[in-house]
């Protein structure tokens, strides 16, 4: 069982487009997937449809032995999540001294290919409990000017967890998201993250596709809900990629 983090502090990059859909696609591509809504606002639980669980992921984090309790089942076949409840929004102070909370959840979480955790827009202490249980990281960089501002504090985050928490955390890449290739900037943008991370970033690059925008209030993943779209394909180029390169870690 890999254990990926889709991981950037800024919010509106495309984190939870990217968890919810990735995870659609490789579930579809015949893994068992467990999507981790960690982010207080929900958005990839309701995104599935799932928003009024009752119980989830904080529930699992207090009581890991319940875990499979907490997960639901998807639309998508071979694809479960643990919900994000409003009960995951205190979680931060509780979690603020334990950031193996994540960890001792996940020791306890079986029978999956792959687990994928949404992160907040934070560099708090939900996140760096992903920081510190997750294989590797996805980060999402939004294809604009200052797509790499603030990444720094976030590389000297993972850094720090890599000294200490969990000395295993790698990056497995970094993609761009809402990359609208009728601008020049949008290239410019490319070309400067692929000089700065080099063989990090992903060959697939996401555009800017309302598709995208649109399948979360059908409560639908977008292999689901617009297959032919031009996001459906970057998503699942991606998924393609991403298994490459799990396969390696
Ligand atoms: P984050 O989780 O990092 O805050 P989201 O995935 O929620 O970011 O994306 C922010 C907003 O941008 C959402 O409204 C989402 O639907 C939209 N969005 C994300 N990716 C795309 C895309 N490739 N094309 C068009 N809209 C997108
Ligand atoms: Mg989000």
């Amino acid at each position: 069982m890999k254990v990926l983090g889709v991981v950037n502090q800024k919010g509106g990059v495309g984190k939870t487009t990217t968890a919810v859909n990735l995870a659609a696609y490789l579930a579809a591509g015949g893994r068992k997937v467990l999507l981790l809504d960690m982010d207080p606002q929900g958005n990839a639980t309701s995104g599935l449809g799932l928003r009024g669980a009752e119980q989830g992921l904080y529930e699992a984090l207090g009581e890991p032995a319940r875990a499979a309790e907490f997960t639901l089942p998807t639309l998508q076949d071979g694809l479960f999540v643990l919900p994000s409840t409003p009960d995951l929004a205190g979680a931060g102070v509780e979690l603020a001294d334990d950031p193996d909370a994540l960890t001792r959840l996940l020791a306890s979480v079986g029978g999956y290919d792959l687990v994928l955790i949404d992160a907040p827009p934070s560099l708090g202490p939900l996140t760096v409990n992903v920081l510190a249980a997750v294989d590797a990281l996805l980060i999402p960089l939004q294809a604009e000017y200052y797509a790499l501002e603030g990444l720094a504090g976030l590389m000297e985050t993972v850094e720090r967890v890599q000294g200490g928490l969990n000395p295993r955390l790698k990056v497995l890449g970094v993609v761009l998201t809402m990359f609208d290739g009728r601008t020049n900037l949008a290239q410019e943008v490319e070309t400067m993250v692929r000089g700065h991370f080099g063989e990090l970033v992903f060959w697939s690059v996401v555009p800017r596709n309302v598709r995208l925008s649109e399948a979360p209030s059908f409560s639908k993943p977008i292999n689901a809900f617009a297959p032919l779209s031009s996001g459906a394909a970057a998503y699942k180029r991606l998924a393609d990629e991403v298994m490459q390169r799990v396969e390696k870690i």
